[in-house]
């Protein structure tokens, strides 16, 4: 066991990729914005590993520990780690919530829905809806009821990317979930449509959509992103890439630096990281990063 890990005041997210696999195929997914993206190129530790490592953070209560991936359900200690994180942890997560009854059932049996429920505006486990894989989203509407009517903190989330299928689709969903009483939230779309780029990214012109010139300059993150290895990273790109990790969350010498890194890759920063979005408070105008001597 080593040291605590403290979440400095300037921190707003954590977040545990438990693992980049997918048992779904978007094709705005926000994980392979690069094409060179792998989902099956990343080693994962295991459900001891990630509790050891993250009940080891201190954090506050309103930045929860947030499980995502790919689809965070599918590492195979998933409902473990849960199930052990230290109880001053708040814990939510993302997921597309395509777990068959059999998973659903077990998720039931095994987990407390008071351990994954928090004072905040929107609800703790974060379903996706996405119409091109799902179809009209009826079967995932039942499947956040069942949840919700076992005691969970559960709504459903569609992206507003431009396609015709998908804003048709989302405009049935409301109505489904509305029956069903189910949270149904949208959420800007991020990234490239026809040519086309969705999202503000006015604070760092230039930084994102794979530019051919990279520039370098100076970053600082507010959010912990931990790879499925454990390995932390200065950004969602390095996360995705797997590259340039600053640490290990399992070692027993890592320590927050809060500091700005030099970086040489402005040009191809991922949007969320640089995308102009409200903040946990639902304030407009925080972004990932804050960039600095860029040259
Ligand atoms: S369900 Fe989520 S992680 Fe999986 S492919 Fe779709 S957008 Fe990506
Ligand atoms: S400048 Fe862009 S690519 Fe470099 S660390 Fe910051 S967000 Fe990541």
């Amino acid at each position: 066991m080593g040291k605590e890990i403290k979440i400095p005041d300037t921190y707003k997210y954590i977040s545990a990729f438990l693992t980049m696999r997918c048992n779904l195929n978007c094709s705005f997914c926000l994980n392979a914005f690069d094409k060179n993206f792998n989902r099956k190129s990343f080693e994962e530790i295991s459900g001891e590993q990630w509790v050891e490592a993250l009940n080891k953070i201190e954090s506050r209560s309103d930045v929860p520990i947030t499980l995502t991936g790919g689809e965070p359900s599918l590492h195979k200690d998933f409902i473990y780690i849960i199930n052990n994180l230290k109880p001053e942890l708040n814990i939510d997560f993302l997921t597309n919530l395509s777990w068959g009854k059999k998973g659903l059932e077990k998720f039931i049996l095994k987990v407390d829905p008071n351990r994954i429920k928090r004072d905040a505006p929107y609800a703790s486990i974060r379903v996706s809806y996405h119409p091109e894989q799902m179809g009209n989203g009826i079967k995932l509407a039942e499947n956040a009821k069942k949840l919700q009517d076992a005691g969970f903190s559960i709504g459903i989330w569609s992206v507003l990317y431009p396609s015709q299928q998908q804003l048709s689709a989302i405009n049935q969903m409301q109505f489904v979930c509305k029956d069903a009483k189910i949270d149904f939230r949208i959420k800007e779309f991020t990234g490239e449509y026809k040519g086309e780029i969705y999202g503000n990214y006015s604070k760092f012109p230039g930084s994102a959509f794979n530019s051919k010139e990279t520039l370098q300059g100076m970053c600082k993150t507010t959010e912990l992103l931990m790879g499925p290895c454990g390995d932390v990273y200065r950004c969602h790109r390095d996360a995705f890439a797997g590259e340039n990790p600053v640490g290990n969350i399992t070692s027993p010498y890592f320590k927050i630096k809060d500091i700005f890194r030099p970086c040489d890759k402005y040009g191809q920063c991922h949007p969320c990281d640089v995308k102009v979005k409200t903040n946990y408070k639902q304030e407009l105008g925080h972004t990932s990063v804050e960039i600095k001597n860029v040259k």
